[in-house]
């Protein structure tokens, strides 16, 4: 039997889903796209006929086929590609293999591209919607653990900006974390013993106290923006399961799907950031590094000329000609942390 494409195609007036679904399950069994039914064997497309791409980036294994790759419809080479291959329909039903260089030589560029370019953006609605439509359970505990977070970020406002107002001390800081793995040094000598048995002294460096929370020394605290980011993105979901099931079906017909997955996946990666940030911020005014900071201001040979406090709940600071010490409550930032929920691991 031999292909004539000059009459219908087996699938005339298919829409091209269905198509796509049958080459998978075609694709799922076999090593021959071009054995799917429908596919034209050896006979280039009619160019002035409209085409659809039912399938881009198929991929083949030589190795399965006997060393061979797969053929092209266009340049009608056999052996052309074993990946990126695309399966495209013509208006009469019939089907195609063919490389994106071809087809766009054979059915013009700015054609083709078009119609690649409608494909992509189908597909990524698709799996947008999929995507948000398996979360959509997820969306309560985000949004509760959302709140709560954004709650905290915003207590590490003013522990942030008194802080940098010692900005001596924060520069400081920040060299021992991003250069000394947190060690905050005191410069010291001591005597060495040359090999002609002279004396002499060598500078050292006593490493007093390590500190941890580098965030904290960022210049800019990002944590209450993202949060609140977060909080805005999740919140347009509204606040019940028919809620959440119209603002998809609305972001569907707007052709928004895959806005709206990225927006989804940017809400959670915020939510990840800010955790990180706020543990940052507990660690650095935590009991423990301030005790270790204490300890270096009060070093005879501390670098700067500083006093730190840390009392109960109260962190201070002074460095030398600063107008006003800072005095810092720490108690918000201490409150326990959320769990993650677990839609988040
Ligand atoms: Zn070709």
């Amino acid at each position: 039997m031999t292909t004539n494409i000059d009459v219908e195609g087996p699938w005339k007036g298919f829409p091209a889903a269905q198509i796509k679904t049958a080459f998978a399950k075609h694709m799922k069994a076999s090593e021959y796209p071009e054995e799917f039914e429908g596919v034209a064997m050896g006979i280039k497309p009619h160019p002035e006929r409209n085409v659809t791409i039912i399938k881009d980036e198929i991929e083949v294994s030589a190795k399965k086929r006997d060393g061979h790759n797969a053929p092209c419809n266009i340049c009608l080479t056999r052996n052309k590609w074993r990946q990126e291959g695309i399966l495209v329909a013509d208006s009469e039903g019939w089907l195609f293999l063919v490389g994106s260089d071809c087809a766009k030589k054979h059915f013009g560029d700015a054609v083709f591209n078009k119609e690649h370019r409608r494909y992509r953006a189908d597909e990524e609605e698709k799996t947008g919607g999929e995507f948000l439509l398996k979360r959509i359970d997820h969306i309560p505990d985000l949004v509760a653990y959302a709140q709560i977070l954004q709650r905290m970020a915003s207590e590490t406002s003013n522990p942030h900006s008194s802080l940098h107002k010692a900005r001596k001390a924060v520069s400081v800081f920040r060299k021992a974390v991003d250069k000394d793995d947190g060690w905050l040094s005191v410069e010291g000598e001591r005597s060495v013993i040359l090999p002609d048995g002279r004396e002499t002294t060598e500078g050292t460096f006593e490493k007093v106290a390590r500190i941890r929370g580098r965030s904290v020394l960022k210049g800019k605290n990002v944590a209450p923006d993202k949060a609140s980011e977060a909080v805005e993105i999740l919140e347009r979901f509204g606040s019940t399961e028919d809620e959440r099931l119209d603002v998809i079906a609305k972001a569907e017909e707007q052709r928004k799907l895959a806005e709206l997955a990225t927006a989804y996946r940017h809400a959670v990666k915020a939510l990840h950031e800010v955790r990180e940030i706020v543990q940052d911020f507990r660690v650095f005014f935590g009991p423990e590094n301030f005790k270790g900071l204490e300890a270096w201001a009060e070093h005879r040979k501390c670098p700067l000329d500083i006093i730190v406090t840390s009392s109960g709940n109260e962190r201070t600071l002074e460095v030398d000609g600063m107008r006003r010490r800072c005095v810092i409550n720490v108690k918000p930032l201490m409150e326990e942390l959320p769990d993650k929920p677990a839609c988040m691991d």
